[in-house]
């Protein structure tokens, strides 16, 4: 059913599958003639550490985590430092050089492999944590440290960075910049662009933008850090940033319901936010088609409930007070039951049961081993479009596909939907026509195609599906207007 209610965003949890996607026909930057004269001038302002060339180029350096395409480049840059970077694009822009900057490559749209003629540029030997400051809770960085060491050295102080994602070992905060990744905490503490105090930034033809400052508060016209932010590397190359740090948490309480209806599920999300403030830090929801695969293929998670509600609640508080934050959420509970928002709920009452139950959250993107081929979505909706996108996805298509196996769940209190798919065994190849019924039904409920993966390539054919075609316009004017020659990362996003 389709109806009113409508709910603020939430998020806790990023679970992504694999999904393979056949090569795009569009495979290629634009043609350069290349002279080793200019390789050899590149190399010479990193030194012998900052390049790799030929077989000595490792596929983590032109594989990203979609796989759908090995293109070594001739070139890897290794830059050591901003100045570095700044002389690097200078001479690429002036030879018309394409560059696809990277980070840890974990990102899932693939947009950070090279594709022909491009070079690449690693941030990974900029990894210095350069400065925490208590008295304004920020942390300096170097776009290459890994997100976990940040989440550490905050945490070693007493502090959070609160951004979270899988991904956390291996993905940098370059990638995650540049991509304005979401994650596990959006819900209290918003996306990677709501994190950011300062930024430092070069453009295509090596002009630094320093905007890396502590403000808080700096109203002196554009923000500037925010165009590169989320721009997919396609503006500039994010080189430092000033983040912004929290309180650590106190208390943590976790909690997993079965409902009914979507209407309770939403219902429950505008509850829990007007009883626990800011201390609600998760919404996560699992629909029972995605529990039900959960149970059956993911031994190590153990479901706490039987398997015969509609839609399954993770619900977490995150507070500063330990001795009343445990006794509000219960409060909450109570209160939702007895509303009849609530089915059966069980409570973790210690940090191994915890554990327990954000597994079975987590299990949700651990089902394509056992199931097979998943094809895996990234979506945003109202909330209040939600129960209807659920119903209407799975009867177009089974209008198709009659044994097509369907999971859904995700960030819902952030409006963010994660869909997987089997269509049998010829999922992979059909997924042109998987991608069609998804966004075809985004695009009518006026949602996003993205949510929080970004476009890269391989949902460049739907932009147009969640943006207009001034918005679309005004991006190619800024792309002009930033880098008027084209050569970063060129085809990303649009052609
Ligand atoms: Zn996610």
């Amino acid at each position: 059913m389709h109806y009113g209610v409508r709910g603020p965003g939430i998020t806790a949890l990023c679970y992504h599958a694999r999904p393979r996607i056949e090569p795009d026909p569009i495979m290629t930057s634009q043609a350069v003639s290349v002279t080793p004269d200019l390789f050899e001038r590149l190399k010479e302002i990193v030194g012998p550490a900052g390049y790799r060339d030929g077989d000595d180029i490792e596929p983590k350096n032109y594989q990203d985590l979609m796989e759908d395409r090995a293109i070594r480049p001739p070139l890897l840059l290794r830059p050591a430092s901003t100045g570095e970077v700044s002389a690097i694009l200078a001479l690429c822009h002036a030879a018309g050089q394409p560059v696809a900057p990277q980070g840890g490559m974990t990102g899932l749209v693939s947009g950070a492999a090279p594709l022909e003629n491009e070079i690449c540029l690693s941030l990974e030997r900029m990894n210095k944590v350069v400065e925490l400051d208590p008295y304004t809770s920020t942390m300096t960085v170097e776009a290459g440290v890994p997100l976990q060491i940040i989440q550490e050295q905050a945490d070693a102080e007493g502090l959070l960075f609160p951004l979270d994602l899988g991904a956390r070992g291996s993905c940098t905060i370059g990638g995650n910049l540049s991509t304005n990744a979401g994650g596990n905490r959006v819900i209290r503490y918003g996306m990677t662009r709501e994190l950011v105090v300062g930024l430092e930034a070069v453009l295509a033809d090596g002009t630094v933008i320093d905007n890396l400052h502590k403000l808080r508060k700096n109203n002196t016209g554009y923000d500037i850090k925010q165009l590169f932010i989320g721009s997919e590397g396609t503006l500039g190359i994010i080189t430092r940033a000033v983040l912004k740090l929290f309180p650590r948490p106190a208390s943590q309480a976790v909690a997993m319901c079965g409902m009914g209806t979507f209407r309770q599920v939403a219902d429950l999300l505008v509850h829990a936010q007007a009883r626990l403030g800011a201390n609600l830090s998760a919404f996560e929801v699992l629909w029972q088609n995605t529990y039900q695969l959960v149970d059956a293929h993911v031994p190590h998670a153990s479901v706490p409930l039987p398997d015969s509600h509609a839609f399954y609640v993770l619900a977490e508080s995150m507070g500063s007070d330990e001795a009343t934050d445990g006794e509000l959420f219960l409060d909450m509970l109570d209160e939702a039951s007895r509303k009849d928002l609530i089915e059966e709920v069980v409570v973790a009452d210690s940090p191994g049961k915890i554990k327990k139950l954000w597994t079975v959250r987590d299990a949700a993107a651990e089902i394509a081993p056992g199931v097979g081929y998943l094809h895996t979505y990234d979506v945003s909706l109202n909330v209040a479009d939600m129960g209807y996108f659920g119903e209407e996805v799975e009867r177009r298509l089974r209008e198709k596909w009659p044994e097509a196996i369907l999971g859904l769940f995700g960030h819902i209190g952030d409006g963010n939907l994660h869909i997987v798919i089997n269509v049998g065994p010829d999922t992979r190849s059909l997924h042109l026509q998987l991608d069609e019924v998804i966004y075809g039904l985004i695009r009518e409920l006026h949602g996003s195609v993205s949510a929080e993966h970004g476009i890269g390539i391989m949902k460049r054919p739907f932009l147009p599906y969640s943006r207009s075609r001034n918005e679309i316009e005004l991006m190619r004017n800024l792309k002009q207007s930033l880098d008027p020659r084209g050569i970063l990362n060129p085809g990303r996003i649009f052609t």
